[in-house]
């Protein structure tokens, strides 16, 4: 059974945002106004944060992409009084969006702010609503939803491997955000197959580079960042490199 996670190496992010917009359509996220905006009430499954470091004219920007980190040990399961939201038997944090009443106590509990409340119906103009993914639920006002790992995609892979009568393939299925990265800064894939993608990227970029954000926490997240290499510092050559041959294959 995989164990399903993900890595994004900051060292490749230039911060464009089009895992965030891949996301919005993939998943049937309402458009952000900017209403929603100015009252915090955006939904975004997948963020890009923005830092800034040096002193004029020498400042550089630097990107952090932050999905649902999917923690094995989730504190925002324990909250919820109706289990809306709880692990899959293959280490996927779920929301089960008909059971959620609302209450808001997973969003509360969630140190990475990654759930969202949905505070209106959800609404989209006449063009675009042909574009609708049918394979993704919409969902009503008055419910939470995060990012899901794109559970429908593994899930009609998973199925199609099942008529098929064979096993998931490696790195058969991939999220929306992944598949949309122009520099394969996100890589998604199955953490317990050795030949997976995300296993070969996580054993080549070594110990020193792989953290989780809030690891202190302790809640086990299965999102991993690769650290930024700057230019010249010792382990350009031989941390970056290598990553990046494996994951252009
Ligand atoms: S698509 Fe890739 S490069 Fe662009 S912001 Fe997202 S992670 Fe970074």
């Amino acid at each position: 059974m995989p164990r399903w996670g993900m890595v994004i190496d900051l060292d490749r992010c230039i911060g464009c945002g089009a895992c965030v917009v891949a996301c919005q359509a993939e998943n049937n996220i309402p458009i952000n106004t900017a209403d929603a905006y100015f009252q915090r009430r955006v939904i975004e499954w997948i963020r890009v944060e923005r830092y800034w470091e040096g002193e004029y004219p020498d400042i550089h920007a630097y990107h952090i992409p932050v999905p649902c980190q999917q923690c094995t040990n989730a504190p925002c399961e324990p909250v919820c009084p109706v289990y809306a939201t709880v692990h899959n038997s293959e280490g996927i944090n779920t929301q089960i969006y008909n059971r959620c009443i609302g209450t808001r106590y997973c969003s509360i509990n969630c140190q990475w702010h990654v759930r969202f409340f949905n505070f209106w119906e959800p609404k989209w103009p006449d063009s675009l609503k042909q574009q609708l993914n049918p394979d993704v639920t919409v969902r009503s006002r008055g419910i939470m939803e995060k990012c899901s790992f794109c559970l429908h995609r593994i899930e009609k892979a998973e199925w199609k491997a099942r008529v098929e009568g064979r096993p998931l393939k490696t790195d058969e299925v991939t999220t929306a955000c992944a598949q949309a990265c122009p520099t394969d800064a996100i890589v998604f894939g199955d953490l317990d197959d050795p030949n997976s993608k995300i296993s070969q990227l996580l054993k080549s970029a070594g110990k020193d580079r792989g953290y989780q954000l809030l690891a202190d926490l302790n809640t086990e997240p299965n999102v991993t960042y690769l650290k930024r290499i700057q230019a010249g510092e010792p382990g350009e050559a031989d941390v970056a490199e290598p990553a990046l041959a494996q994951v252009k294959g």
